[in-house]
């Protein structure tokens, strides 16, 4: 079942073409990797979809519904859920005050403050902690929650990794790990394509505003992803 569709997306700054004809669908439960190089429109492109940059042209419709002009609170209230790069928190809250605020801009569901903590048993000592006080790894997992609190159909995952140890970074991914089962459709930026090929069942590479490689990830390989990732032709062929 088509849960996101995505078409012809342009976003620009001023005339500069960030996002360019941008087209894919997300069918429910499916956990997509977004990767590229720094600069591709990543970040762009998911700040769009979360209503945070104005689309210059094409559409966005959830469940069907287009949302291409919705502001952002009307997004998260259809099921749409960022959690952006840096993470954005409250620091002078609380873990539970910062998860709170996620339910009270999303809608009716399963998700809860003792569910955000079965996820990501590391916050429940730091529950009533000042964020500001609190390692990365506590505060990413804390951005995390707080989207999940709006009980997302689509949750959007800008960069966890950003920041982090590579020790900090294993303990969100294998927090996450729990979460990618339960059936919610991920999208997650991440650098390290080792990473981004073992948790997502898809890849998107992007390159230069547009979109590169568009596969399974058992269907692709290192070598391809890594050729869409730098613009280079395979052996052979001329680009
Ligand atoms: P990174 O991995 O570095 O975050 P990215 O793939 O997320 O990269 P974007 O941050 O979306 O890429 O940037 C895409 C392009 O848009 C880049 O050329 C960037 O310089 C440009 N850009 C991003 N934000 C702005 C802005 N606010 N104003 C003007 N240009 C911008």
């Amino acid at each position: 079942m088509t849960i996101l569709s995505v078409t012809d997306l342009d976003v620009r700054y001023g005339q500069f073409r960030a996002v360019r004809g941008v087209s894919f669908d997300l069918q429910k439960g499916e956990v997509v990797a977004l990767i590229g190089a720094n600069g591709a429109g990543k970040t762009t492109l998911l700040r769009a979809l979360a209503g945070a940059n104005r689309i210059h042209a094409g559409s966005v419709h959830l469940h069907g519904a287009d949302i291409t002009a919705s502001p952002s609170h009307q997004r998260v209230a259809a099921g749409l859920a960022l959690v952006p790069e840096g993470r954005r928190l409250f620091l002078d809250m609380t873990v539970t005050e910062n998860l709170m605020l996620g339910r009270t801009a999303g809608r009716p569901g399963d998700w809860t403050v003792e569910r955000v903590f079965e996820t990501f048993p590391n916050l429940i000592k730091r529950r009533h902690a000042a964020t500001g006080t609190m390692s990365g790894g506590e505060q990413q997992a804390t951005a995390i929650g707080r989207a999940l609190m709006s009980n997302p159909d689509v949750l959007i995952l800008d960069e966890v990794s950003l920041g982090l140890s590579p020790l900090v970074v294993d303990q969100v991914y294998a927090s996450l790990g729990g979460l990618l089962k339960t059936g919610t459709t991920v999208i997650l930026v991440e650098q390290d394509l080792s990473r981004a090929m073992a948790v997502a069942d898809r890849v998107i590479c992007m390159l230069e505003g547009r979109v590169q490689l568009d596969s399974r990830t058992a269907a692709t390989s290192r070598e391809a992803i890594t050729r869409a990732y730098f613009g280079t032709a395979p052996q052979g062929e001329h680009a």
